[in-house]
């Protein structure tokens, strides 16, 4: 193979020479110091990872073949036109490498950008600042969904390659509820419910708007249930107060993995087992609590309609009477409430079970 006058960075050509080098570094300059910023990694074939640097000079990419970049940073690269710039494909997801930023939320839309490109015939680019935590996260969910893998194995896999990888901690537990949704962000599920709950817990108590998005809609303005879906009313007044699938359960096993395609199991369906030790349900909020939550850290949950207490809320977070802690919890005595199986076809009539 001839190498050309102007491959970059230094050596590219001779490990695609070599074939199944892939893994390799590519160093831009030198293996030390500031240059380590930058650095441009082939972690499978046709997917590279790096940092700021290798998206400094455009005309670089090109001469890699990289034709699709996705950028995890805090601010997007300034691409110039120019020759490497024509017929790039571009993804950005602002994002700080914290463990509080919300990646998990971007995922699937950043996993689809480079399996498209991938599925083009485009080498793709994913790069932070450092290439060590953001693109690292990004990268490892993307082995994940594809080869089917668990956290670990990816995770693993990638710091083979790259051994200076190191996603912060956060970024590690999105990857385990991304793994525990089955590779797909499930933003109806329990565990992207819990998960959105702690990270506005994160920003209160200066918020002083809820997002609405948060609440869950009042099943009074609601006539018609979904099939199997359970109401639950006032046991005092008969007031609609949530559904089943707005219950958070908690109860199997102690780590995000034990939710995994969890749907919620109505309780009087339950005979045995842990969940005969909880004595509340724990629930996302429902938009009739919203004037009580906010500017609070902590208060009682009552009645909409008749003020009979309920329950109790706290954005720290309470123990169940099971012994786990739920942050931000939002709790409601079981024998505050009826459940209620909704008739469908007759719908808003409900019928006590
Ligand atoms: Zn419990
Ligand atoms: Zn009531």
């Amino acid at each position: 193979m001839v190498r050309p006058a102007a491959v970059w960075p230094p050596g590219a050509a001779m490990l695609e020479a070599q074939g199944g080098s892939h893994g390799c570094e590519r160093p831009m300059r030198s293996q030390s110091g500031a240059s380590s910023v930058g650095r441009m990694l082939e972690v499978q074939p046709g997917l590279y990872l790096g940092g700021a640097a290798a998206v400094a000079e455009p005309d670089h990419l090109r001469e890699v073949g990289i034709t699709a970049v996705l950028t995890v940073d805090s601010e997007e690269p300034d691409f110039k036109a120019g020759a490497g710039v024509e017929g790039l494909l571009r993804f950005f997801v602002p994002a700080l490498d914290k463990p509080e930023t919300d990646l998990l939320s971007h995922l699937d839309r950043c996993v689809a950008f480079i399996g498209q490109a991938r599925a083009e015939g485009r080498a793709v680019l994913v790069h932070c600042h450092a290439g060590v935590s953001r693109s690292v996260a990004v990268v490892t969910a993307f082995m994940m969904k594809i080869d089917q893998l668990t956290f670990e194995k990816a995770y693993e896999k990638l710091q083979t390659i790259k051994p200076d990888a190191k996603m912060n901690e956060g970024f590690e537990w999105q990857l385990k509820l991304y793994q525990a949704m089955g590779y797909e962000v499930d933003t109806s599920s329990a565990v992207y419910k819990q998960y959105r709950l702690q990270k506005v817990t994160e920003k209160y108590p200066e918020l002083q708007n809820l997002p609405q998005e948060l609440f869950a809609v009042d099943p009074t303005a609601i006539s018609q249930g979904l099939n199997d879906d359970i109401l639950y009313k006032c046991r005092k007044c008969r007031r609609s107060l949530f559904r089943s699938s707005s219950i958070l359960d908690h109860n199997e096993g102690s780590g995000p993995i034990a939710f995994a395609h969890k749907r919620v199991t109505p309780s009087f369906l339950l005979t045995t087992g842990s969940q005969a030790q909880c004595t509340s349900y724990f629930i996302e909020p429902v938009q009739w609590m919203e004037s009580a939550l906010l500017g609070v850290m902590d208060g009682q949950l009552l009645c909409p309609k008749c003020s009979a207490k309920l329950g109790s809320f706290n954005w720290y977070g309470e123990q169940c009477s099971c012994g786990r802690w739920i942050t931000p919890a939002f709790q409601i005595h079981k024998n505050r409430v009826d459940e209620m199986k909704m008739l469908p076809v007759l719908g808003s009539q409900t019928r006590k079970i």
